[in-house]
């Protein structure tokens, strides 16, 4: 009989990595500015670079760093306003907050991206910088977006921290902003633990975040590409000292060639569950806008025409059949769920995306599953949601 996948088990680190972390442990080299030249991390930031598409990248503790030292290299000043989705991570408005800026919540639809005209009325004189969180790597309307962020003159943020292998038009993402912000924890498409990087064109932009990020004194002649303007930037900031080690840049290095598999099959798994649950009237995976196409390594949908007790029965179903289902907004404290950032104080309510956090569910889907993973997950849905609806299924025929 088959059983339920363990979604949360991570991927083997490729055998790749442990000649590297061998070297690394018995001469103690962990620190990137250690070596004169060719760190691991400095290694690690060009082969990002080139892989994404992008002139420079700076490897950085985690993603929520990336974006802080994003807004700190923007120069945004204390009290900034910058807009961003109301659904996303919770690290996201902390970022915001720890860069001494404001969050101030755009709607988000059904279909997990921004509402564009909620976002488009909300960025009026006010804002001061886009911070475009693509959650779970839904990727909201990049030319809309870029468009009236340029029509209003403010800088774009990506936070791409799960949308590694997701393009727009074909270009990644993480590449259309000013600057794009990735993560390497455990939950994320490449796997160091911890872990992120940031990628620009900008070279004024990677100068100052290099500098904050920690390369105190002339540390900045180790990174793999030498600009003037990291002297003119020379003692003119803090140090924020959020660097990456040389361990988890070896991790990261010995993945990268995986990235292209990992994105093939979670893609392929993902439509493939998302064409089962289809089949039900009660699910519905939105379609993606046309222009992108995702990396998931998870799959969102939204239950259509149930009560909260049948939502929460539902929950209950498909946990008997062990596979774990997270409503966002059902689920007690949940970090994405808006109402829970009370560190950002009283905030406006966003019915539209209280509406679609209280029906969406979450279900991981990591690239290694088979294909009876695949089906034993989508049985234990359409059987779960069958159970509880079967009574509305015969009041209806
Ligand atoms: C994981 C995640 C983050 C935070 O990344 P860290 O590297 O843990 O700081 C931010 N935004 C989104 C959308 C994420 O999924």
């Amino acid at each position: 009989m088959s059983s339920a996948p363990n979604t949360y088990d991570a991927e083997p680190i490729p055998d790749t990595a442990r000649a590297e972390v061998d070297r690394l442990l018995s001469t103690g080299d962990l620190f990137r500015y250690t070596a004169k030249d060719a760190s691991p991390v400095a290694r690690l930031e060009t082969a990002f670079a080139e892989m994404i598409g992008a002139k420079y990248a700076l490897a950085v503790a985690s993603c929520s760093a990336a974006l802080f030292l994003s807004m700190k290299a923007l120069d945004l000043k204390p009290g900034a306003r910058v807009l961003i989705p109301a659904f996303t991570f919770a690290a996201v408005p902390s970022a915001v907050v720890h860069a001494g800026c404001v969050p101030v919540l755009a709607e988000v639809g059904p279909n997990y991206r921004l509402d564009m005209e909620d976002f488009a009325a909300r960025l009026d004189g006010t804002i001061d910088a886009v911070l475009i969180s693509h959650m779970r790597g839904h990727t909201s309307d990049m030319d809309g977006i870029m468009e009236l962020a340029a029509a209003a003159g403010v800088p774009v943020i990506e936070d791409a921290a799960h949308s590694l292998g997701t393009t727009w038009n074909g270009r990644n993402i993480g590449t259309l902003g000013r600057v794009g912000c990735f993560s390497f924890q455990s939950y994320k498409l490449v796997n160091a633990g911890e872990g992120g990087i940031l990628v620009t064109d900008d070279p004024d932009l990677i100068a100052r975040a290099v500098i904050m990020s920690g390369a105190y004194e002339h540390n900045w002649k180790k990174h793999p590409v030498l600009l003037d303007h990291f002297a003119t930037w020379q003692n003119r900031l803090p140090l924020y000292n959020t660097r990456l080690n040389n361990l988890s840049a070896a991790l990261v290095l010995a993945q990268l060639a995986e990235v292209p598999r990992r994105v093939r099959d979670g893609r392929a798994h993902h439509d493939y569950v998302a064409g089962r649950l289809n089949t039900s009237p009660w699910l519905d995976v939105p379609a993606p806008l046309a222009p992108e196409s995702r990396a998931p390594d998870s799959i969102q949908f939204n239950l259509i025409g149930l009560s909260d007790d049948e939502v929460t029965a539902f929950a209950a179903a498909a946990a008997r059949r062990e596979v774990p289902v997270q409503v966002f907004g059902m689920s007690t404290d949940n970090a994405r769920a808006f109402w829970n950032w009370g560190f950002l104080g009283d905030q406006p309510d966003l019915p539209q995306t209280r509406a679609m956090l209280m029906r969406a569910c979450d279900v991981r889907l990591p690239a290694r599953l088979t294909r009876a993973d695949l089906d034993y997950t989508a049985d234990a849905l359409l059987a779960a949601i069958a159970e509880v609806m079967s009574e509305k299924t015969q009041a209806v025929a």
